[in-house]
């Protein structure tokens, strides 16, 4: 079985050898990190970049996707930094997307055909991050609603307290555009996220790239344990829909 994993730096550390690989898609080069876990086939892809420096408005998202694609991966166990717009939420929590809102504006389709996306995120994967978090114990807040942005700027006092009264828990720049293309693509896909820090206007202070690495650092053991867990419980596709429209759309053509 093949697991594709899309995260930030931190999980360099996840494996010790990782093979580089390099994908061509028709929107661009893509690098992943390949190794085996569990008898699984492990595909890493920085979402940001081999060297962290792709800023989220600038992430190739569609050559991403379509490179997981072409690896023939059909599950993917995303991981993201947010703020948190809920109170509940604390720094440093952890949290699995249930819904989202999509504030972006940048491309974020293949152009090929609509797909339904009322459910954005897979119930077996959903499944498979719930039963990690209970295995090593860890808290993981269920039902999370997320506001997508642009970025890389940080959101104003007004966003957020619009964003608020709309029902959203957190906010962050890129999990909506890759949930809708693996809708597209016919990819199951999942996400939990870490807040590091509150958004603006929930609390007097303010976000900052430090207070983000710090409490990332904090926690990476943590996450490190969960994605390995994650792994260990994913297994192939039984009974959801995720691959239906592509099915539909593309296979049946
Ligand atoms: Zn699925």
């Amino acid at each position: 079985m093949k697991i594709g994993i899309i995260g930030g730096t931190g999980f360099y550390h996840l494996f010790n050898d990782m093979k580089e690989q390099n994908v061509h898609t028709e929107f661009g080069n893509v690098t992943l990190f390949q190794t085996t876990y569990e008898e699984k086939e492990v595909f890493f892809l920085p979402r940001h970049g081999k060297h962290h420096d792709t800023l989220a408005p600038f992430v190739n998202y569609r050559a991403n996707m379509l490179a997981l694609k072409e690896l023939g991966i059909e599950r993917v166990l995303a991981f993201s930094a947010v703020g948190a717009i809920n109170p509940e939420i604390h720094e440093g929590s952890l949290s699995l997307l249930d819904q989202f809102f999509d504030f972006t504006t940048r491309i974020k389709t293949y152009g090929k055909y609509s797909v339904d996306i009322t459910e954005p995120f897979c119930p077996e994967l959903q499944d498979t991050y719930i039963k990690a978090a209970e295995s090593i114990q860890e808290p993981l807040r269920e039902g999370t609603k997320l506001m997508c942005v642009d970025g890389p700027r940080y959101e104003t006092k007004a966003e957020v307290e619009l964003f608020a009264k709309w029902g959203m828990d957190v906010v962050g720049m890129t999990n909506a555009t890759e949930a809708s293309l693996a809708r597209e693509l016919g990819i199951c896909y999942a996400v939990v996220t870490l807040a590091t820090n509150m958004a603006p206007g929930v609390t007097e202070k303010k976000p900052s790239l430090k207070a983000h690495k710090e409490v990332s650092q904090s926690k990476s053991e943590v996450v490190k344990e969960l994605m390995l867990e994650a792994i260990t419980h994913a297994h192939d596709r039984k009974s959801c829909s995720c691959r239906d429209a592509y099915e539909r759309a593309v296979v049946a053509k």
